[in-house]
């Protein structure tokens, strides 16, 4: 087993690239497709302000750390979601690494700030916990990219996500939400943040590999609420036949981005875009989700 590139002894064997790699190669090809990502994909310049979402997890904190490494002008932002020892976990993590590497975080703490307890919220919803941490998380980004001037905001999704997302959007023909699916999500409204994914090409496992390369602390475990989310049973789908055929999560991915989103987005009617009437942020509704979400946590 030699490095395809410099011929040492290899350690990471990366089948879809048809390539084993040594510890440093392996770094090298890391960094060259984050870089490959950001540029090809128009995402963010030296210039702009970057607000990266941190949950405490290896993939955010791989990508909250390359940023960095490649010297952009980032600033890390983390929600507290309350959820026992994982979050207190992961707000160490995040304080950790903040001060570590003397990069500015910003840290919100949810059931405080908003007085609301996410599990109550989604038993009486009968919603799932993701979902309704998705939609505040969702909601308070996008104000506070604009109330602190951030051009863009990047979270760590990888190509694991990012396929699971795929085949759950086909499984269930979500229209709107395939002709939205993208490695950038360019900003529709001055109170809408651009959203981006600079990691969409990497595994779930090489990021993995680049955190524990450079000593990069993370929380192992995956939120404890998340458990029997659809998600993670496409994961495995996708992974039994990626074993099979070696590239395929890639080439599902990345041919619908190429050739097949675009039928999705020709499709899809333009949505009216109004403002809330309690917040005034933007929404199809008359009252934005998160202020619903808001009036229904008062009465629990
Ligand atoms: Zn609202």
């Amino acid at each position: 087993m030699r490095c395809r590139r410099c011929g040492k002894k290899g350690e990471i064997r990366l089948p879809r690239h048809n390539a084993i790699f040594c510890k440093d190669c392996f770094l090298v090809y890391y960094t060259n497709q984050v870089r490959r990502n950001i540029e090809k994909e128009n995402m963010f310049s030296p210039e702009d302000r970057i607000l990266v979402a941190v949950s405490g997890g290896k993939d955010s904190m791989a990508l909250w750390h390359i940023l960095l490494q490649l010297g952009y002008n980032v600033t890390g932002i983390h929600f507290n979601v309350g959820i026992g020892e994982y979050s207190a976990k992961s707000q160490e993590v995040i304080e950790s690494f903040a001060q570590k590497h003397n990069a500015p975080v910003i840290i919100r703490n949810i059931p405080q700030e908003l007085h609301l307890d996410v599990e109550k919220l989604s038993r009486r919803l009968r919603r799932s916990t993701c979902s309704i941490c998705g939609a505040i998380k969702r909601y308070l980004i996008n104000k506070i990219t604009q109330a602190e001037g951030f051009d863009v905001v990047a979270t760590g999704h990888n190509l694991d996500d990012e396929a699971a997302t795929l085949l759950g959007n086909i499984l269930g023909w979500q229209e709107g939400y395939l002709a939205k699916q993208s490695p950038v999500l360019p900003s529709s409204h001055p109170k809408l943040a651009k959203k981006v994914k600079p990691l969409y090409t990497l595994t779930e496992e090489e990021n993995l590999r680049y955190a524990i390369y450079n000593d990069i602390e993370f929380v192992p475990d995956r939120c404890p609420l998340s458990k029997g989310a659809s998600s993670i049973r496409y994961k495995e789908v996708l992974n039994r036949l990626e074993e099979l055929s070696p590239g395929l999560k890639q080439h599902f991915l990345v041919g619908f981005y190429k050739k097949g989103r675009k039928y999705f987005e020709e499709a899809s009617a333009p949505v009216q875009l109004k403002e809330c009437k309690i917040c005034g942020q933007v929404t199809t509704a008359e009252v934005c989700s998160f202020c619903r979400l808001m009036e229904i946590a008062k009465q629990i």
